[in-house]
């Protein structure tokens, strides 16, 4: 597994694959559901190449950039288990050289969500990732439908701009309890990461309903938010029932849809979503 900084040994790397490469684009401190994309590009592509970089431009002021966590030697050992080819890791200097003002923007997709709660996310998340795909010049590119927006919002920037890239949203990879793996969970104390569970239950009791025939996107609304008032430790930021392409919020839920949402636990912001319907 060959390892690379600058744009130009990135460029000279690539330029050895042959046939078709798969991308994963990563912040680091892996886990298994990042391995699960690497293991759906290696299935699919000839070559994978896989990016590590915690992306100063999609943390607003208040967030979590200075303690995101990070472990490289860790991250590099199990990409090269794995079985990724080229491993590139950045720095902020190689993404944005002095003078740098150019940036990329999917507009209506963004404005609620995570989008609404995060201003400027998006806008950081897309601009990294036009980025990252002009250099690594990939045939798929894999996220996870844990950031499902942000697989939305980069299906339709790769559209929009023309990117000769296939966009492949892989499932999300959960803990026993339900938990959605996340660098994140790391933040957690034991307390906590006990109480966090409280995602997965929430959003198993609206897929339930839905499942027992309940279609009021509002009911379904309104039983994740009972479910999570019951558990002290967890706050709701916000949940919805939208559907599944343009996120529009739902009164009835016919197509495929979302029901997603975000939580705190002390300081740390959880999401999660399920896919129901379609
Ligand atoms: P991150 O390092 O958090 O930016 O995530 C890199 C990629 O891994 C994104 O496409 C995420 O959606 C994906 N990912 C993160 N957590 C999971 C998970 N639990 N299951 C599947 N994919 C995930």
């Amino acid at each position: 597994m060959k390892i690379v900084t600058t744009l130009s040994d990135l460029r000279a790397d690539r330029q050895l694959l042959s046939g078709s490469v798969g991308f994963v684009p990563t912040m680091g401190f892996l886990h298994s559901g990042h391995i699960s994309l690497v293991e759906a590009a290696k299935n699919e592509c000839a070559g994978v190449v896989a990016s590590i970089f915690v992306n100063p431009t999609q943390f607003g002021p208040n967030e979590d950039l200075a303690n995101y966590p990070r472990d490289l030697p860790h991250d590099l050992a199990l990409l090269e288990t794995a079985g990724v080819d080229l491993v590139w890791t950045p720095t902020v200097e190689v993404m944005y050289p002095t003078g740098f003002q150019t940036w990329v923007q999917v507009e209506k997709l963004t404005q609620r969500l995570e989008g609404e709660v995060r201003p400027g996310h998006f806008r950081g998340v897309t601009t990294v990732v036009a980025k990252l795909f002009n250099a690594v010049g990939p045939d798929r590119a894999y996220f996870g439908q844990k950031d499902a927006q942000q697989a939305a919002v980069v299906r339709r920037m790769t559209r929009d701009l023309d990117f000769p890239v296939e966009i492949v949203v892989c499932p999300t990879l959960r803990e026993p309890d339900g938990l959605a793996m996340s660098s994140r969970n790391t933040y957690l104390n034991s307390e906590q990461r006990r109480a966090a569970t409280i995602l997965f239950r929430a959003l198993s009791a609206a897929k339930s309903a839905y499942d027992s025939g309940e279609r009021g996107a509002e009911k379904l609304r309104e039983l994740v938010s009972a479910a999570v008032a019951a558990e002290p430790l967890a706050k709701l930021q916000y949940v919805s029932c939208s559907d599944y392409d343009s996120l529009e919020e739902l009164v009835s839920v016919s197509g495929k849809a979302m029901i997603s949402m975000a939580v705190f636990m002390g300081k740390t912001r959880l999401i999660d979503n399920f896919v129901i319907g379609g």
